[in-house]
């Protein structure tokens, strides 16, 4: 739902606008974020869990079907290395950008179900990083993926009945972190929150690049700011500039993680497309919960 409203922000970046438009038009689309959580969750589903070529190679066939979805130049093209050269999807991501490999947000944008599966495990943060290293081997790119997947799985043991730990939330998030680019903007956003910074300063604080360190603090700064609205939350996340589908992806994760389906508002939720399949391999994935 972020992913297709952030999406449509790019081309109604105005609050009033955006909303008129939604009312108006009869479908919501979303783009390769949600084509690849997809992908992730129904690889997780057949395979019983992360399975990287198994991964890859759903990612790939999705990709193949729907190539229109918005995808950035690097998953097509590490799926265009694997089939001519037989070699894994993890050398193929690793010799992306001089051997780098991406620390952009492509990882973390698709990791809801890893999230919802392993938000119990005490091995939520080494299966993220093996579901990123298909596409996103930098650190960093693993870093920021695994601190949205416990961002998810936080949010969803909480009851929003209660009083939000806010405190707790952050400082866990912190400690989750490994490289200091994640940890540091973490710290950040921290801080942003306790001097009540306001989205459009916290954003150029953040950075507005698809890197992931500069994209998914601010999708958990808009969360933590609207922790009791989805609305509000994605409308802050995707009303300020930088990558708005994803952006609005990654914090409609955790908000939808913590408030749950009931709280997306119907006249938005009907109008998702496919999202009776969405629906139906979020059920799937509840059921078959990994400690
Ligand atoms: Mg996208």
């Amino acid at each position: 739902m972020g992913d297709a409203i952030g999406e449509l922000a790019f081309m109604f970046p105005q609050e009033e606008l955006l909303r008129s438009e939604l009312g108006q038009v009869s479908e919501v689309r979303y783009t390769d974020d949600t084509a690849m959580a997809i992908g992730l969750a129904e690889s997780i589903i057949k395979a019983g869990g992360i399975d990287q070529q198994h991964l890859g190679n759903t990612f790939a066939d999705n990709f193949a079907r729907e190539p229109w979805r918005g995808y950035a130049s690097g998953p097509p093209t590490i799926f265009s290395m694997v089939e001519k050269s037989g070699i894994t999807y993890g050398d193929a991501a690793k010799a992306l950008f001089g051997g780098q490999g991406s620390l952009g947000n492509g990882a973390a944008m698709r990791i809801v179900p890893v999230g919802l599966l392993f938000y119990e495990s005490p091995d939520i943060y080494d299966q993220a990083c093996a579901s990123a290293c298909v596409t996103h081997s930098h650190p960093v790119g693993m870093d920021g993926a695994a601190v949205q997947a416990f961002a998810v799985s936080q949010a969803v043991k909480l009851d929003p009945q209660q009083e939000f730990p806010l405190e707790h939330f952050i400082e866990a998030l912190i400690g989750t972190a490994k490289t200091p680019e994640v940890r540091g903007k973490m710290e950040l956003v921290r801080q942003l929150l306790a001097e009540d910074v306001p989205p459009d300063t916290a954003a150029s604080g953040i950075g507005r690049t698809v890197a992931v360190h500069e994209s998914m603090p601010f999708a958990v700064y808009s969360f933590l700011r609207h922790v009791l609205s989805f609305e509000e939350c994605i409308s802050c996340a995707i009303l300020h500039g930088g990558d708005r589908d994803t952006l609005g992806a990654m914090a409609g994760a955790i908000s939808g993680a913590y408030l749950g389906i009931e709280a997306i508002p119907l006249s938005w939720g009907k109008k998702l497309e496919n999202s009776t399949y969405i629906e139906k391999l979020a059920s799937t994935l509840a059921g078959m919960v990994a400690v």
